[in-house]
């Protein structure tokens, strides 16, 4: 599932140079952002970035300043939000306290009109959906967290939408039921053939469920690709520094040539395979990430690229795997990190140890910016 990389395939959902002000204020900063039809796909960024104003556009509840909105080939401006194929499940759920969870699931489709007996057997299915059979006739305030979230999404579901829209829709549940829920809500999605558009400031929430993620700063987006680019190629240090744990290796660029780079930094020469191809003399910045680095006590074979000797500085054992902390010579510290399967259980590192951090060609970008 990659339609965005078929040049043949048409986005579902285009925002094309949008722009959004409160005032003096951008919040949404002349975005362009195509969604495909059955996308997962997850608005990512630190609070205030806009994000939740981008999908508040798309649900109709505020107007753009700027730009158009295409959805399904219509542009839908002047639709009303009631009126959009789009439906919208909030953070806080939004549950009518006084109505049983059926009542609050019918709702919007009495408001409609919809007839009775139509009515019963949508809700019925809902009901079915999100495994909620048994407490059709109780009131929100008898249900726990995961339960209300899953009446809210059934809600949100009832009048079959085209589009879902789910702002931080796990953020109230606690970690375990979160990683329940996320794959709940992956299955869903599948079964209904929908496309979701969610906004999360959480990275791992993005990783997990989305096809494709947009990363946000400032009202725009940064990058846009699949979970393993954005975590594996960030295209700029923002994006780097944003998604996981990185080492960041400054320093001049010495050599380009055949779609490797070098880079003088402090305590090492890094000779990377590099799509961006920076000008001999510049500055730039390398990315690693802590699990490409292999920290050991031998000397790698080439110790003057892409190593350095340093010492243990800190050493974090997390269960399923230990971060350690090296001291390069210049002073920075990278962080390691190291699946406790894969580690020589036998003779552990310690504090202050003089160890060899390398890493293999492949193992980090040159950032953009
Ligand atoms: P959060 O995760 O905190 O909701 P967000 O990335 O979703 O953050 P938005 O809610 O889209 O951010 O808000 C983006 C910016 O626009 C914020 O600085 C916010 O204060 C501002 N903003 C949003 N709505 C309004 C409004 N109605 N009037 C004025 N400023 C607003």
């Amino acid at each position: 599932f990659a339609p965005w990389a078929d040049p043949h395939s048409k986005p579902f959902i285009t925002f094309r140079n949008i722009t959004k002000k409160f005032g003096d204020f951008t919040a949404v900063d002349n975005l362009t952002l195509d969604i495909y039809h059955r996308e997962f796909f997850a608005l990512l960024g630190a609070s205030g970035c806009g994000k939740s104003t981008l999908l508040r556009m798309l649900a109709g509840f505020e107007r753009p300043t700027a730009g158009e909105i295409i959805l399904d080939g219509q542009d839908i401006a002047d639709i009303p939000p009631y009126r959009r194929p789009v439906n919208m499940m909030f953070q806080s759920y939004a549950l009518f306290p006084h109505m049983t969870v059926e009542s609050n699931i019918a709702f919007g489709l009495r408001q409609d009109g919809m007839p009775k007996a139509d009515i019963a057997a949508r809700v019925a299915q809902m009901l079915k959906l999100v495994k909620l059979e048994q407490f059709a006739k109780r009131k929100p305030q008898q249900l726990s967290g995961g339960q209300r979230q899953r009446v809210a999404l059934a809600r949100s579901l009832a009048k079959q939408p085209k589009v879902l829209l789910l702002d931080e829709p796990l953020g109230a549940l606690d970690k375990k039921l979160r990683e329940e829920t996320q794959f709940e809500l992956m299955d869903l999605q599948q079964e209904l053939g929908l496309t979701f558009v969610v906004v999360t400031h959480d990275q791992e929430e993005a990783m997990t469920m989305a096809d494709r993620i947009a990363v946000m700063s400032h009202g725009k987006v940064v990058q846009v690709a699949t979970p393993a680019e954005i975590y594996e190629a960030p295209n700029c240090r923002f994006v780097a520094d944003f998604i996981g744990d990185v080492n960041i290796v400054e320093g001049k660029v010495t050599a380009v040539a055949n779609g490797t780079v070098e880079i003088a930094g402090a305590d090492f020469k890094v000779r990377t395979v590099s799509e961006v191809v920076p000008a001999t003399g510049a500055a730039a910045a390398f990315a690693v990430r802590p699990e490409k680095l292999k920290v050991s006590r031998a000397a790698p074979a080439d110790p003057g690229i892409n190593a350095s000797e340093g010492e243990i500085w800190d050493i974090g054992y997390l269960g399923d795997m230990t971060v350690l902390h090296v001291r390069l010579p210049s002073g920075q510290v990278v962080k390691t990190s190291m699946l406790n399967a894969q580690r020589e259980v036998d003779n552990p590192i310690g504090y202050d140890e003089k160890v060899w951090v390398s890493f293999a060609e492949t193992a980090g970008v040159v950032l953009r910016d």
